[in-house]
């Protein structure tokens, strides 16, 4: 209402900042949720009322106050690339873009960062590397992506072959929240308490400081491998995957013909062959290029990494970047996210394509679990028909011991990562009683009958 909209605009010290453009606050109510089919249709026309883009914690605890005041729900936002509909809000109210809040206020010389929510993570390894540091682990939107929409709603990626996820390692050290209550409190999370909030897609507090440990910087290359056949690509990536002794800090394979799909790097691809993209210790190429040539292996590119602005950037075609480029060429083609058993991920394998054939292509990423094992993560392609069939995939998956995260579904319970000991659900009853944070979201929360909303 125009009253709301005049109370949330003096919690402000510039009133340009907040937003009721109407096309703005839909773009601003948006992420890469139509990776899915299913979210797509889900989601489509869901959108906030206003935007609000705070520089400072007081504002935010002004607009929470308002907002608890007048059961307004607010959904945090970064720079919407998840792509699981994690920051579309479900009910309307303020999306509260946090990306304007990109301080980085030290980098400690034992190697911590302390930052806002804001800082777009390229910015961030940036900054670490002229400190003799860089980032543990990022997701492949690196350069656009924030760290709070990480600790948010994001899982690990490229250097989670030596680092593991973003949960492990104690790689987030400590996370400052704002609560949503009458009164906003700020809370610090420290050592295992940051996981009461970490992955709880901003329904139980706005983060608005992170201390994240970095490592120590490692002079790195570029080289791709093409293989005859994917269980060559799978078996050499797996020799180099598993040793400690390479440095490395990105093993992708993929299926043929995933990278036809990758045009403007269609150079180091060759026609009907796997391939598999190395980001490995510049002192390690030539040993690499080696064993792959004795391992039947065609080196078509190895080349010396420059930071996020090398051309070609092989992490651009990774992770969930590999599917985005495959819907560009194919707009049938979503996507799984699954973990194979590293003792019987052949034969996990072999029973996939007896069953579904080239309706799923292998797309691999190698990752360190939290207790130090190296697996074969994994998030292949899909060539959509139905929801029946794909959740029937699903289930054959899960039949033969691949897990799947549920990229499909718009819940923290279903995405594959709320821990099993409730933490996050029990830090939401805490700081969110009115369930007024990215509401529909945690889908086990439940208001209390007296904190029923009093308006529909
Ligand atoms: P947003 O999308 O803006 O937000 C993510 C979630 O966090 C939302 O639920 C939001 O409400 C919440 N949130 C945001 N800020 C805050 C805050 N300050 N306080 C509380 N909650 C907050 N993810 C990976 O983990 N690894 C990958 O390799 C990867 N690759 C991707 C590739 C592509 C092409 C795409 C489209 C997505 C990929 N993702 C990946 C998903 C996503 O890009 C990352 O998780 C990214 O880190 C999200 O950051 P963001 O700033 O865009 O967050």
């Amino acid at each position: 209402s125009e009253s709301d909209i005049a109370a949330l605009t003096a919690c402000l010290s510039e009133p340009s900042r907040l937003i009721t453009n109407a096309q703005t606050v839909q773009r601003l109510s948006r992420d890469f949720y139509w990776y899915s089919p299913i979210l797509k249709k889900q989601l489509e026309d869901k959108t906030a009322d206003v935007a609000i883009q705070p520089i400072s914690v007081e504002e935010i605890i002004a607009v929470l106050t308002y907002c608890h005041q007048q059961e307004i729900p607010v959904t945090a936002r970064g720079a919407g690339t998840g792509n699981y509909g994690q920051a579309i809000p479900l009910n309307g109210g303020v999306v509260l873009d946090l990306i304007k809040m990109d301080a980085i206020e030290e980098i400690t010389p034992d190697g911590v960062v302390i930052c806002q929510p804001g800082v777009r993570l390229g910015v961030l390894e940036a900054a670490a590397r002229e400190q003799g540091f860089e980032l543990r682990c990022y997701p492949s939107t690196v350069v656009k992506a924030s760290v709070g929409g990480f600790l948010g709603g994001g899982s690990g990626g490229i250097g989670s072959i030596a680092h593991g996820g973003l949960r492990d390692f104690q790689t987030v050290r400590a996370i400052e929240v704002v609560t949503m209550e009458a009164t906003p409190r700020v809370v610090l999370h420290e050592g295992t308490a940051v996981h009461d909030v970490m992955h709880s897609w901003g329904t139980n507090g706005i983060i608005t400081r992170i201390w994240l440990a970095l490592t120590p910087a490692v002079e790195w290359a570029q080289c791709v491998v093409a293989f005859p056949t994917f269980d060559e690509a799978f078996t050499f990536s797996e020799t180099i995957a598993v040793p400690e002794a390479w440095t490395k800090r990105l093993i992708t394979t993929f299926e043929w013909p995933i990278p036809s799909c990758f045009s403007p790097i269609a150079q180091v691809t060759r026609d009907g062959k796997s391939l598999i993209f190395f980001m490995i210790a510049a002192a390690h190429l030539e040993a690499l290029q080696t064993a792959a040539v004795e391992a039947g292996g065609e080196i078509t590119l190895a080349a010396p990494y420059t930071g996020l602005r090398t051309l070609p950037l092989l992490s651009d075609y990774t992770w969930n970047h590999t599917t985005l480029w495959a819907i560009k060429q194919d707009s049938a083609f979503t996507y799984l996210q699954c973990g194979f058993n590293p003792a019987t991920v052949r034969d996990q394998f072999a029973q996939l394509k007896a069953n579904f054939g080239d309706e799923i292509l292998f797309h691999i990423e190698w990752m360190k679990t939290g207790t130090g094992t190296i697996i074969p993560g994994s998030i292949p392609l899909v060539r959509y028909t139905t929801e029946e069939r794909l959740n029937e995939m699903i289930d054959f998956c899960r039949s033969i011991g691949v897990s799947v995260a549920n990229p499909h579904v718009n819940n923290v319970e279903g995405g594959g990562r709320y821990r099993e000991d409730n933490v996050q659900l029990q830090t939401k009853y805490k700081y969110d009683p009115k369930g007024l944070l990215n509401p529909g979201k945690m889908t086990t929360f439940q208001r209390t009958q007296s904190e029923e909303p009093t308006t529909a």
